[in-house]
This record gives structure tokens, C-alpha cells and sequence, in this order.
């Protein structure tokens, strides 16, 4: 707001209301030029590295271990030793400190790790500061509570720990899945080897140095970098009890054959393709923020988007009207300026694939409107889009894209609008939007959908459970129900 214009012998108006940039400094992390992975408590120098790059212009930023089958071997054979010493027998009391204490590092430390989750994921400061660090922290906070009171938790059962629980996440969210992951898995008294997605290890590999402060107990946790096949290489280990997976429903259930007739427990977050339900008495501005916040949030790389907008037809088209409107006042680029809403796409691979599904539904006749938009030159950017004459059977309504595209279908009645909604070989998430609470309820009631929320979208709570239905996964991250995978019961 620089210049100001008087109009007419009014007061003077601003006559430029463009952000001026507001760029987070990134002075306060400090990468290491070579990492290798946490093992026992020390770092293993890695056999082959890779290098893992900044999403926002593709700047290397650090080598990284690729995690070779005889490091996940190592990697397992720490959470072994651990497991068998000491950790899963000491009291809950205890581990809780352990819990606590990581919990207390992380705020401490809040600031390094959102600058780092924006720097190596692409996504907006904002985001990293204000919801992915704190809701990791208050995951931690939350176990840490559980860790004592298991038997209250599921009494008469007599809970014990599983055993070594192999996890391996993605890359929307490195280190709050960290934490949905490692949390439960401590405070119910198991080991951990971790793997972070290929292009956002950076995170957790920072979380090594926060188990070190809390003085966590050499091998409880153990994070080995690489890609897929590293991650197999942790499926397939035969000491290891318990997999739990985050990602691509393809990998899960490749992941659930292998392990069929092994014995492992497993548990699987897949993909989704909400539903986002707009009925023609819901509040339409509230709406569109929160069908905004749906789609936009993370670039749209996130499991349970509100990706399908469901509107009901007589207020189609000013609710379009309005989300287009608002739609070109997000303000795409540079993940740690803290304006910023949408940041870098997460890697040259998923935006190939945005742009390959972008491509067919332009092809299969729907109407695609992206607000004008000035893109950095360098790095991987895709512009906010939505669709609208989108039929059920286009692949846009279909397939999980994973990024900042929305497709807007059309219903008359709440039955048509569950019909449509449910009409996915997923189940993860949905939203609903009306006045009524009874509407709500029955909505809720016939949803096929872990997660409904209404009135609002994406909110997430480490007391309240998240997990899927059919292919969207099973077993449930979060509140109590999130105990449950990392226990076996003697009954
Ligand atoms: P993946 O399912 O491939 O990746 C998830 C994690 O599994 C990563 O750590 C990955 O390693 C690892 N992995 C890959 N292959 C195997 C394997 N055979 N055995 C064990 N672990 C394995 O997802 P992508 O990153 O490839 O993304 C592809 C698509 O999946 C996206 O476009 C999106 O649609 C969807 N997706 C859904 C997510 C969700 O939360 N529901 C999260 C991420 C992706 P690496 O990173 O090295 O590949």
C-alpha cells in the first residue's frame, strides 16, 4: 500500500492492494551437506545416497542415504535389541516422560521444522507453522497421556506391546504422519523403523536430532531413508511384527498381498476422492472457504481433499460464480514467503501426473477454469483449477489427482447427493453443508466415509480417529481407536 489516491474530495484510498513478499528467513535450519540413517542411536553411513532437492526452484539441498536391504536389516535388528532391553517392559509412566519430552522439542523447535517441512515439501509456511508442526507436537503430547493408562484404555484385556512396527509414509505431510505414526507406536510400548517418502526425508531426519536430545533409549526408533524399495525391504524383514503404511492405494495393497500368511499386523492409509456436499441452505461464503480449504490446502495433496464438490442445482451457479471469484485471489508461489496459499507442487513426478489427469478431463469435455496467475520460472507449479460439466464417469471424478484440482458435479435431492457421493471405490473423508442438523446426521449415517465433517472441513484432532473404508484402507490413526494397532490383547 505504497500510494495512496484521493477520490473525488473522499478520504484517500489505497490505490495498490497487491502483498508485498514477507519471506520467511531460512538462516535458522541447518542442513547437513550428507545424512546417513539413524540407527541404534548413531548415524550409518549410507552404501549409495541420492540427492533430495527444494520443490520450489530444484535446488539440491542435501545427499541423502538410500537404505539398502542389509541397512534395513541393521535398522531392524536396533528396534530388536531395543524392544528386548528394557523398552517395551518399562512402565508407562516412563515411556510418557520420553513422549512429554519429545512433545516439549518439537514446539521448541517449531519454527526450524516448518521452515525445513516448507523447504523440502513445497508447501506454504503457513501451513508447516501453524498446522503440520503443532498437530505433530500435539500428537506426541496426546500418546504421551495414554502411555500409563493402556489398561484403562481396554480394561480386562491385558494390552502388551506388538513388537517392532515397521512404518512408512509419504510425502504430503513427513512429519505430522511421523507423529500419527511414532506416537501411538511408543506409548504403547513398541520399537519403530521408520521410512520417510523418497523426496521429504529431510524432516524426519531432523526429528533424529530431537530423539537424541529427549535422550530416547538407542535404537527405539530407527529411520532409514530411500525409496520404494527401501520400503519394501521393511516389509519384507521377518523380524518385523507390525506394518503400518501411509500412500498410494496401489502400493498398499501390494504391501497386503505380500504380507498375506505372514502373521504381521498391518494397517493401511490409502487414497481418497471425497465428497464435498453444498445443499442450497448452507451458508455459501462459509462454504466456499471451506471448499477452498478443502481442495487448496497442501496443494491438494492431501488423502481426505474434498477433490468431488457435490452442489445442489439451484445454487449452482452462484455458488460457482463466488468460488471462482475467490479462487483467483489465491496467491501461488514461494512456500516460505508467509502470504503465500498455494505453494510448490511436491515433485516433477506428481505434477506430470496432475497435469496427464488435468489433460483428460479437458479431453473428455468438462470446463476448466484457472484464474490468472503469474508462476516462478523454476521449481514445479501447478495453478488452482476447477472443473465444472463434469460427468461421474470422467477419470477427474474418478481418480485420485493429489493436487490443486477440483471437480464441481450436480444433485437435486440429499438421496442423489449420497448416491453420488458413496459412487467411489474410496472412503475416506466427506463434508456436508446445510443448516440442518438433522440433515447432518443422516448424511452422516449413510456416508461411506471414515471422516465427516460438517459445517467445516479438514479439521484434525489427535483425540478424534481417521482411517478409511474400502479402498481408502483400514484400522484408524488418532484417539483411542489408534492404540489399538500397536497392541496385542491376552484375553
Ligand atoms: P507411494 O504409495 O508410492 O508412497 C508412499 C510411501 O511408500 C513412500 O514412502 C514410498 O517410498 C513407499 N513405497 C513405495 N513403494 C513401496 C513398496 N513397494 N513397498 C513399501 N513401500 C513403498 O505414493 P507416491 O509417493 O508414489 O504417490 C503416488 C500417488 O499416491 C499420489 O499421486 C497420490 O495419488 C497417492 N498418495 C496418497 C497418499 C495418501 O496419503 N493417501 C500419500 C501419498 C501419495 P518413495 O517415497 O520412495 O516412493
Amino acid at each position: 500500500m505504497s500510494e495512496l489516491e484521493r477520490k473525488q474530495d473522499g478520504a484517500p484510498v489505497p490505490a495498490d492492494w497487491t502483498y508485498a513478499s514477507a519471506p520467511e528467513s531460512r538462516d535458522i535450519v541447518q542442513i547437513a551437506e550428507r545424512y546417513g540413517h539413524f540407527v541404534g542411536g548413531e548415524w550409518l553411513e549410507p552404501t549409495e545416497t541420492y540427492e533430495t532437492i527444494a520443490p520450489r526452484d530444484e535446488e539440491p539441498l542435501a545427499a541423502v542415504g538410500h537404505g539398502t536391504e542389509a541397512d534395513v536389516g541393521k535398522a531392524v535388528a536396533a528396534a530388536r535389541a531395543a524392544y528386548a532391553d528394557g523398552w517395551s517392559s518399562l512402565p508407562g509412566s516412563e515411556r510418557a516422560k520420553y513422549l512429554f519430552r519429545i512433545a516439549r522439542l518439537l514446539q521448541e523447535r517449531a519454527r526450524e521444522f516448518a521452515v525445513l517441512e516448507s523447504l523440502n515439501g513445497g508447501k506454504p509456511i503457513k501451513e508447516s507453522r501453524d498446522v503440520d508442526v503443532p498437530l505433530a507436537a500435539a500428537h506426541f503430547f496426546y500418546y504421551a497421556g495414554w502411555a500409563d493408562k493402556l489398561e484403562y484404555a481396554f480394561p480386562n484385556r491385558r494390552p502388551r506391546p506388538v513388537g517392532v512396527a515397521g512404518q512408512i509414509i509419504p510425502w504430503n505431510f513427513p512429519l505430522l504422519m511421523l507423529a500419527w505414526k511414532v506416537a501411538p507406536a511408543l506409548a504403547c510400548g513398541n520399537t519403530v523403523v521408520l521410512k520417510p517418502a523418497e523426496t521429504t526425508p529431510l524432516s524426519a531426519l531432523l526429528f533424529a536430532d530431537v530423539l537424541r536430545q529427549a535422550e530416547l533409549p538407542p535404537g527405539v526408533v530407527n529411520i532409514v531413508t530411500g525409496d520404494g524399495r527401501t520400503g519394501a525391504a521393511i516389509v519384507e524383514s521377518e523380524d518385523v511384527d507390525k506394518i503400518a503404511f501411509t500412500g498410494s492405494t496401489e502400493v498398499g495393497k501390494e504391501i497386503q498381498r505380500r504380507l498375506a500368511g505372514t502373521g504381521k499386523r498391518l494397517t493401511l492409509e490409502l487414497g481418497g476422492k471425497a465428497a464435498n456436499i453444498v445443499f442450497d441452505d448452507a451458508a455459501l461464503d462459509q462454504a466456499v472457504e471451506g471448499i477452498v480449504n478443502g481442495i487448496y490446502f497442501n496443494q491438494g495433496h492431501v488423502c481426505c481433499a474434498g477433490s468431488r464438490l457435490f452442489v445442489q442445482e439451484s445454487i449452482y451457479e452462484p455458488l460457482v460464480a463466488k468460488l471462482e471469484r475467490r479462487l483467483s485471489t489465491l496467491r501461488v508461489g514461494d512456500p516460505l514467503d508467509k502470504n503465500t496459499d498455494v505453494g510448490a507442487i511436491n515433485s516433477a513426478a506428481q505434477l506430470e501426473k496432475i497435469r496427464e489427469l488435468v489433460a483428460s478431463g479437458v479431453e473428455e469435455g468438462a470446463r476448466i477454469y484457472q484464474p490468472p496467475c503469474v508462476l516462478p520460472e523454476k521449481g514445479y507449479w501447478f495453478v488452482p483449477t476447477v472443473f465444472t460439466n463434469v460427468a461421474q464417469s470422467y477419470r477427474i471424478a474418478q481418480e485420485e489427482i493429489f493436487g490443486p484440482v477440483l471437480s464441481v458435479l450436480t444433485f437435486r435431492t440429499p438421496e442423489e447427493a449420497l448416491e453420488k457421493a458413496n459412487n467411489t471405490p474410496y472412503g475416506l473423508s466427506a463434508g456436508v453443508w446445510t443448516e440442518k442438523g438433522s440433515r447432518i446426521l443422516w448424511m452422516a449415517q449413510r456416508l461411506r466415509a471414515g471422516v465427516v465433517w460438517a459445517n467445516t472441513y479438514n479439521r484434525f484432532d489427535p483425540s478424534s480417529p481417521f482411517g478409511g473404508y474400502k479402498e481408502s484402507g483400514f484400522g484408524r490413526e488418532g484417539g483411542l481407536h489408534g492404540l489399538g494397532p500397536y497392541l496385542e490383547f491376552d484375553e
